[in-house]
């Protein structure tokens, strides 16, 4: 069997499972190279995760008709590429920011996720939980943007399963009843993130890497 089919395997595959629990894919193509993406674009994949801005760019004007979405952190400067290209942002966690993201959406709105902080890491990116409700309903007030979820990343060690339960919870709180998205797991936990109610995984090595 050759690369492409190999990978072709591997996503007809993780497509199935996914399937089976009801939950999206985005295919995280940060490290991917441009024939890899090709491939899953034959296979049928039309949702890609970059976490380069200009990256995401490039590549949603390569391919437009899939949607490109930005899931790294995003500096001010580099806002414009996000409001203009990315079909949802899900690492917002900056007001300003989101206010500049808001100036470059021109006639549509943007989905967006918040990035809450659920590792025992203060370092990492994402609000902190207990600033949800607030920063929320700040976000709320951007024209052009909107809130449609919460999307968060379980510490590389500690204990994953509580991490992934604390997002769902606050997605409960925040949404009252009302749909919200729960984007979590990654390759290492997207079997637990799935277990415990995400709506989206963001898989990247497990996908695109043959070694693993
Ligand atoms: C790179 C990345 C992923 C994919 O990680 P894998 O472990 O390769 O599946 C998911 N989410 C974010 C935010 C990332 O930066």
């Amino acid at each position: 069997m050759n690369q492409q089919q190999a990978l072709t395997e591997r996503w007809q595959s993780i497509v199935r499972e996914l399937a089976v629990a009801n939950v999206r894919l985005l295919a995280v193509s940060k490290y991917a190279p441009d024939d890899a993406v090709e491939v899953l674009i034959a296979a049928g994949e039309t949702n890609f995760g970059e976490s380069r801005p200009q990256n995401l760019r490039d590549r949603a004007t390569r391919w437009p008709d899939c949607q490109w979405h930005m899931i790294g952190p995003l500096q001010k400067n580099k806002a414009k590429y996000i409001g203009r290209f990315a079909a949802m942002w899900h690492s917002c966690d900056n007001i300003e920011t989101a206010q500049a993201v808001a100036r470059h959406v021109e006639d549509r709105v943007l989905p967006v996720l918040i990035q809450v902080n659920i590792s025992d890491n203060p370092e990492q990116s994402g609000i902190k939980p207990q600033d949800l409700t607030a920063f929320a309903a700040e976000l709320s007030q951007i024209d052009g943007l909107k809130l449609v979820g919460l999307m968060g990343m379980a510490p590389q060690q500690g204990d994953v399963r509580n991490a992934f339960r604390t997002l769902r919870s606050l997605r409960d709180q925040l949404f009252n009843g009302s749909f919200g998205e729960l984007c979590m797991g990654m390759s290492n936990d997207y079997r637990i993130a799935i277990e415990e109610g995400a709506t989206i995984v963001r898989l990247g090595s497990t996908l695109f890497d043959s070694r693993t």
